[in-house]
């Protein structure tokens, strides 16, 4: 029960932040101290991160904390001077990623890197159409809430942004799946030719994440992307979910046999801290480098680059992506046997540690109030997890990286035990 110190906290915030902030939780949850997959509450009480991708190398790891302590403490300045940890940085990202990306500029956030690769995408085509999903969230910039439909129907789509439904596996095979997801993206580009405009961009989340989480069959993403390169656009894969690790590879745009001209990368990079970026092809760099110069004061600096650092090495050394692949297959397995025993979970769908799973009601319909019931029952249960798709109906499982197999078996045993009492759910 949230207690009066809490509530007095609600108040403040109330009072402070504003009406657009939201908190997770019909009970509000108030953390103050992480520690791998754990956050612990004011009385110390543990509770099992099973949700924040951000700390992907798990909360407060000890070699992200004394990389950021120990530049902070030595110099933090911007890209405008000379600095060994803003390349090797650079670097260490672009090798993880497959030609033709080569060159990176970094941001502060996901947002940033999304309008910075539109900008660069319109520069290079002439051209100004932009292509999303139906369900899309890509960021809290003027361009790109226009470009983001999740945040729904009063924040008003761009002028030249169209949406596609987002693919759906009818259990017909990847080619199949791409085909009906590559035929919206042309029904699209001719909707935007029809108003005059080309396109500039396709700009995918790799994980679809916003729209119900959509990974698999892999290779369904194919047609989609010649689609738009056929019509003069470049594909942008959205990464700031998807990237270092969450599906047990490191990118979620390679699992589909695609190359994209540029990249958007953000939350995991800096284990918290922020620090995000776009890579692109040395053709579209240089011509967006032709006309604007770049220059972000927090973006790269070098205290973001030491932590982004210290996550790749973290990744490398820990072999967090492996073990994330791993664990990741047991969670998919535990959540099928939750599925089977209790009737009330329809479709799973995900890679790695990602999940997404659809909450139905006794008619077997998708049940976006019992979704939102079991979300908070688990938080009951001192487990951390949240719901998106089509109206918050399938559970959102995107726990650190850092995620064990006994991990897995405490969240199973808290989900089974909240389904169990499915009629207490609405
Ligand atoms: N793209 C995707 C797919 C995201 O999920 C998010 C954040 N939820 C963003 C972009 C925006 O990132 P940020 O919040 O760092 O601006």
């Amino acid at each position: 029960m949230t207690d009066s110190y809490d509530e007095a906290l609600l108040e403040r915030r109330r009072r402070l932040l504003g009406a657009s902030y939201r908190l997770f939780y019909t009970e509000p949850f108030h953390p103050v101290r992480g520690d791998g997959v754990w956050l612990f509450d004011r009385h110390g009480t543990a509770h099992l991160d099973a949700y924040n991708n951000v700390a992907c190398v798990g909360h407060c790891h000890p070699r992200v904390v004394a990389a950021i302590a120990h530049q902070a403490a030595t110099l933090n300045t911007h890209t405008r001077y000379l600095h060994e940890t803003i390349l090797d940085c650079a670097e260490r990202i672009i090798d993880t990623l497959p030609a033709p990306l080569e060159q990176m500029v970094f941001t502060c956030s996901g947002s940033e890197a999304n309008d910075l690769a539109l900008r660069m995408a319109r520069a290079f085509t002439g051209s100004e159409g932009v292509i999303v999903t139906e369900l899309a969230y890509h960021g809290v910039t003027q361009a790109i809430a226009e470009a983001s439909p999740s945040l729904g129907s009063r924040v008003k789509l761009g002028d030249a942004v169209r949406t596609v439904p987002a693919p759906v596996d009818h259990g017909d095979g990847a080619a199949a799946m791409g085909e009906r997801f590559a035929a919206g993206v042309q029904a699209a580009i001719n909707d935007l030719a029809a108003d005059g405009i080309r396109p500039a961009a396709m700009l995918l989340d790799s994980v679809f994440s916003s729209d119900g989480i959509v990974t698999d069959p892999v290779g369904f993403l194919g047609p989609a992307v010649d689609t738009i390169r056929r019509a003069g656009g470049l594909y942008i894969a959205d990464e700031v979910q998807a990237g270092l690790g969450r599906t047990g590879v490191m990118w979620g745009f390679p699992r589909h046999g695609v190359s994209a001209d540029l990249v958007t990368l953000g939350k995991p990079l800096g284990n918290g801290h922020p620090v995000a970026g776009v890579v692109a092809r040395r053709d579209v760099m240089d011509h967006f480098g032709d006309v604007a110069r770049y220059f972000n004061t927090f973006g790269g600096n070098p205290v973001a680059c030491a932590a982004a650092l210290a996550v790749q090495d973290v990744i490398a050394e820990e072999n967090i992506v492996e073990k994330a692949a791993k664990v990741g297959h047991y969670l998919h397995e535990r959540l099928a046997e939750l599925a089977q025993a209790s009737g009330r979970l329809g479709d799973i769908r995900g890679a790695g540690l990602l999940a997404g799973v659809e909450v139905l009601d006794d008619n077997g319909q998708s049940d976006a109030t019992a979704a939102q019931a079991l979300v908070d029952a688990l938080r009951q249960r001192r487990v951390l997890i949240s719901a998106t798709g089509p109206g918050g109906n399938v559970l959102k499982i995107r726990p650190p990286l850092v995620f064990r197999r006994d991990h897995v078996d405490r969240l199973g045993e808290a989900l089974g035990e909240c389904l169990a009492q499915h009629g207490s759910l609405p």
